[in-house]
């Protein structure tokens, strides 16, 4: 039996990975955590039957213990109910499917726990790579990619440790926007940013996908997971999404994973690692799909990819001060506060205007966040 708990178990991730436990013989449910969504998280309580559960606030926490008053899961909440569930004893494996650089203290407090991290809360990476990788290696913890781009990296790196990676190819759908041009994208709101053409995500992702800004933020999490520099990762836009991307090694072979647009695989490849199950779902189909297209990312209309690629190669505090900036303009822009080009534009401007650190730590990134919310309310608030 392998012992889990979950970070934002009530989100696109956090439910595709209790579908998966409930399929699976040989998983269980130790500790779950959600943001607001208290009538979700009793029917996982009630399901799963975890010890312990952690939501965002306490008003949140009052509402489930009501619900829940017959059983004995024990309910906490806020940073500590997160740092709570990342280091439950019990739990081998800890899933971060929370959204946002609120993932990073959980994900150290879990590493340094000793719990493998099944990891698709990439903010975590892009912000705190250079503390987290070092520190797993300290404590002799795997992080293992959720994300459907670096499982497929992974995937192609199995039996090649001897191998050095020449290029990843990192494969993008392009997103709803696919084509689109700046005048076009200056009336698209929200609701047109949240239909995206092959994948089912939260609505965080599903934005950063319609401004390539998830594109960029997977090119560093690529970079800290697979020890890759940016000029060694070509973004290539492959609409079908039926290639999650690939590795190039020297001798030119290229080594690709493919299948359907669907978490679950990746899911489960990481909650199973190196054992791969089967899987009762629709399996890729090579002649249905006849044809698979790839063009070259337009950056001058999607700038945040550029943007994200700059940030990497400065390092430092710059890729928290992307991500910091990225969170805050795609939250204003979910309230249709701020119209879709003016995220690239925000990123930028906080990246020109927030004082620079070579080698931040934990605090330092977690002020650089403060530092870059303060600025951006400022201005749009
Ligand atoms: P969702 O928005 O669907 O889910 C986010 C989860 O985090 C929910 O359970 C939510 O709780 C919880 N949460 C949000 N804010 C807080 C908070 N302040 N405190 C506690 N809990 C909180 O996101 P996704 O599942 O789409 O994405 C999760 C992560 O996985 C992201 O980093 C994303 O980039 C990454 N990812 C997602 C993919 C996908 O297919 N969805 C693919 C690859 C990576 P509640 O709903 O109860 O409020």
């Amino acid at each position: 039996m392998r012992n889990i708990a979950i970070l934002g178990s009530t989100g696109s991730i956090g439910t595709q990975t209790l579908d998966i436990i409930r399929k699976q013989p040989g998983l269980k449910v130790t500790a779950l955590s959600a943001g607001r969504n208290t009538k979700l998280l009793e029917e996982q309580i009630r399901e799963f039957h975890p010890g312990l559960v952690s939501v965002q606030d306490e008003d949140s926490a009052k509402d489930l213990r009501v619900r829940i008053a017959d059983l004995d899961t024990k309910v906490v909440s806020g940073m500590d109910g997160l740092l709570a569930v990342a280091t439950e004893p019990a739990s081998e494996l800890l899933v971060t499917a929370i959204v946002g650089m609120i993932g990073l203290r959980p994900t150290v407090a879990a590493i340094k726990a000793g719990k493998n991290i099944a990891l698709a809360n990439k903010e975590t990476l892009v912000t705190a790579g250079h503390i987290i990788m070092p520190l797993a290696k300290e404590y002799g913890v795997s992080i293992l990619p959720v994300d459907s781009e670096h499982s497929a990296i992974f995937q192609c790196l199995q039996g090649e440790s001897m191998n050095p990676i020449d290029k990843i190819l990192l494969t993008a759908s392009g997103g709803p926007f696919r084509g689109r041009k700046t005048e076009e994208l200056r009336q698209m709101k929200a609701a047109d940013a949240l239909k995206h053409p092959n994948w089912s995500m939260g609505k965080k992702i599903t934005v950063d996908s319609a401004t390539l800004v998830n594109k960029g933020l997977e090119m560093i999490e690529a970079g800290w997971l697979f020890s890759v520099g940016a000029d060694q990762i070509e973004v290539v836009v492959h609409p079908q999404s039926i290639i999650h991307s690939a590795v190039q090694y020297a001798d030119g072979a290229v080594i690709a994973q493919l299948g359907i647009p669907d978490m679950h695989l990746p899911i489960q490849y990481a909650l199973f690692y190196p054992e791969r199950k089967p899987l009762p779902q629709e399996k890729l189909d090579l002649f249905a799909l006849g044809s698979l297209t790839f063009e070259r990312p337009d950056e001058e209309t999607f700038r945040g990819l550029a943007l994200a690629r700059k940030a990497m190669k400065t390092g430092g505090n710059l890729p928290t001060v992307l991500n910091a900036a990225n969170e805050r303009a795609v939250a204003l822009f979910l309230q249709d506060r701020i119209p879709f080009l003016e995220i690239a534009e925000i990123i930028e401007e906080s990246m020109e205007n927030i004082p620079f650190i070579e080698a931040p730590d934990l605090s330092q990134i977690l002020e650089t966040e403060a530092l870059v919310y303060e600025r951006i309310d400022k201005v749009e608030v």
